[in-house]
């Protein structure tokens, strides 16, 4: 059946005028970084209610940073996956307006998409939560925990934790990629996390064909979803790229 859908979403996609695609962590799993869902090492150790909230980072930053340093060497060590590498691939052959992801893992740049809109900010860089430096995650030393600014404030990951808004740029970009798209790629999200979960939903009010990517249905399929390509987003991913390669005009 995926055979049929995947073809049907390769024709879909070359006739449409612009494509966006909305990710989320479902599309890096297969790198090597966890989501909120399936079994996984990190989120069994860190209950990411316990730590991914601004309360929690901001009545314990010591504690949250335990979690962050080993989120970050796992960041670290991933590549992109076909999925991502799909992606970038479409983009530079003119099928794809622009990736908007809820990830914070640079793996969409890393495969070389050029037009990515991080909704949720991203793990690159940190902020300082009293005077707003910026500093290349890379270069800072996370020894003491947590790590600080010259000013003394405590340095945060520039990514949204629960609780805090979306930044405004990526939201206003976000929702206008959304609201002028044909078709939106929905591709590794359970999409239960608001306002991300919002932008297919925008999309389908528009009049674009929403179509999924994902191992299990979400609560878009039924309503929202015109139809899912069920299975692992490099398998499906790759195999769509490959159809829409085959029959290019
Ligand atoms: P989620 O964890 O809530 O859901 C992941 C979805 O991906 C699920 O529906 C699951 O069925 C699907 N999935 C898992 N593996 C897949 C695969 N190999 N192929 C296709 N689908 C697969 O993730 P979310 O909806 O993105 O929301 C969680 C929030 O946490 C987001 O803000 C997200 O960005 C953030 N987060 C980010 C990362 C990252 O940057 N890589 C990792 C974990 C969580």
């Amino acid at each position: 059946m995926n055979e049929n859908l995947i073809k049907k979403t390769a024709q879909a996609m070359r006739q449409a005028k612009k494509v966006v695609a909305l990710t989320g962590a479902g599309i890096s799993v297969e790198s090597g970084i966890p989501d909120f869902r399936g079994p996984s090492g990190l989120w069994e150790k860190f209950d990411p209610m316990e730590y991914a909230t601004i309360e929690a980072f901001c009545s314990n930053p010591r504690k949250v940073w335990t979690m962050l340093k080993e989120m970050g060497s796992l960041l670290e060590k991933s590549k992109p996956n076909p999925a991502h590498l799909a992606l970038a691939k479409l983009e530079q052959m003119g099928y794809l307006s622009s990736v908007v992801t809820q990830n914070i893992d640079n793996l969409h740049q890393a495969a070389g998409s050029k037009r990515v809109i991080e909704f949720h900010g991203s793990g690159k860089r940190l902020i300082c939560m009293i005077c707003g430096r910026m500093y290349e995650s890379q270069g800072v030393k996370l020894e003491p925990l947590p790590p600080r600014c010259s000013c003394t404030g405590v340095l945060k990951p520039n990514f949204v934790f629960f609780g805090e808004p979306i930044p405004w740029g990526a939201h206003m970009e976000a929702r206008e990629e959304a609201g002028n798209c044909e078709l939106m790629l929905v591709i590794g999200t359970s999409a239960v996390v608001s306002p991300a979960c919002d932008l297919p939903v925008i999309a389908k009010k528009a009049g674009a064909q929403i179509i999924e990517v994902n191992l299990e249905e979400t609560q878009l399929t039924r309503n929202i979803s015109n139809w899912i390509l069920k299975g692992s987003a490099s398998r499906i991913m790759q195999n769509l790229l490959d159809e829409v390669l085959e029959n290019k005009e």
